[in-house]
């Protein structure tokens, strides 16, 4: 038996040489090749913290939770960008500023999301510009350190103007700035399952968390398929996907297998740069709204194709209510 997987070891082997040297693939034979693309992106760093959870639980919650979403990245090698709040690396003290620099190194990259997470529609495009500027705060000498330059920025809850004359005001204001507008193509309403998900962590319900982190994984398994779908439908062809997560407690339990989902329907992770050279991003979907879609019903409104978005099935009216029963 030994022997034979000695012999077994040297073939295989042999066939590794000959892969590397280009003549035999053996890859080829394994796992189907990823068909689509996606890069990940996480929103509202350093953390997003309940509301009622004191300070110093707050900075250990965080702490340990950007430990466990680092991990699952690294373990999976995916390259990710990472929109800061400074407000919120302000609130949570010396350890935010921990966590921004771990974000801050190889193909984790920082990028601003605004100071205070306000919506774009209750500010003038002067205090926009501004919001803007105090988002830097942080991540600015963080980024200059480690030689890098902020890249990308991501609009609070993806408002982009709900005028025509203010996107293009703020649209302005952006890449004045030196930035790139960043896209979200897929939305998986997280921040609706780990609303709940603190809930229950809060009542110590163990049951309810464990149900709501199969909730929002089923939820995942059919939204990615869903948002691939319509994009392709309204460009006529496969785009780069951007996904949309909130570095909250809910990811840092499941990440992992939601990784795996984009595995199994066959993605290969890039970074968002990388996503955003596709054609389709070239420019930015000229909509004005004061709601904050996805880019494939911004590009379906852009051509003038009929999407029925209630065929978009919604998380769980439990998962919903959740926070909310009496
Ligand atoms: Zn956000």
């Amino acid at each position: 038996m030994k022997k034979k997987t000695a012999t077994v070891h040297r073939y295989t082997e042999a066939l590794l040489q000959l892969g590397a040297l280009g003549l035999f693939s053996v890859t080829a034979q394994a796992a189907p090749l990823p068909e689509h693309q996606v890069a990940v992106t996480f929103d509202d760093l350093p953390y997003v913290m309940p509301g009622k959870t004191s300070r110093s639980d707050n900075q250990k919650d965080a702490l340990a939770a950007n430990r466990a979403i680092l991990a699952a990245l690294r373990h999976d090698a995916v390259p990710v960008t990472a929109f800061v709040n400074e407000d919120k690396v302000q609130a949570l003290g010396s350890p935010g500023t921990e966590i921004l620099a771990q974000w801050n190194q190889g193909a984790l990259a920082l990028a601003n999301h605004a100071a205070h997470h306000v919506d774009s529609n209750v500010l003038t495009p002067a205090q926009f510009e501004n919001e803007i500027k105090e988002g830097e705060r942080s991540i600015g000498p963080l980024a200059h350190k480690a030689g890098r330059k902020l890249e990308f920025f991501r609009f609070p809850f993806n408002h982009v103007g709900d005028t025509e004359p203010k996107r293009i005001a703020l649209s302005e204001i952006v890449r004045r700035l030196g930035y790139r507008q960043a896209a979200t193509t897929i939305d998986v309403e997280d921040y609706l399952f780990n609303d709940a998900y603190e809930c229950a962590h809060s009542a110590e319900n163990s049951a309810d968390e464990a149900r709501i982190r199969q909730a929002y994984i089923d939820y995942a398994r059919i939204e990615i398929p869903y948002y691939q779908a319509l994009d392709e439908k309204i460009m006529g062809r496969d785009v780069p996907a951007v996904m949309l997560f909130h570095d909250n407690r809910l990811n840092a339990a499941v990440l992992p297998q939601i990784l795996d989902l984009f595995r199994q329907q066959h993605y290969r992770f890039v970074t968002l740069a990388q996503a955003q050279s596709d054609p389709a991003f070239t420019q930015e979907p000229k909509i004005a709204t004061k709601f904050g879609p996805m880019w494939g019903y911004r590009w379906a409104q852009e051509r003038h194709i009929p999407i029925d978005g209630r065929l978009e099935q919604e998380p769980p009216e439990w998962v919903r209510l959740y926070c909310h029963k009496p």
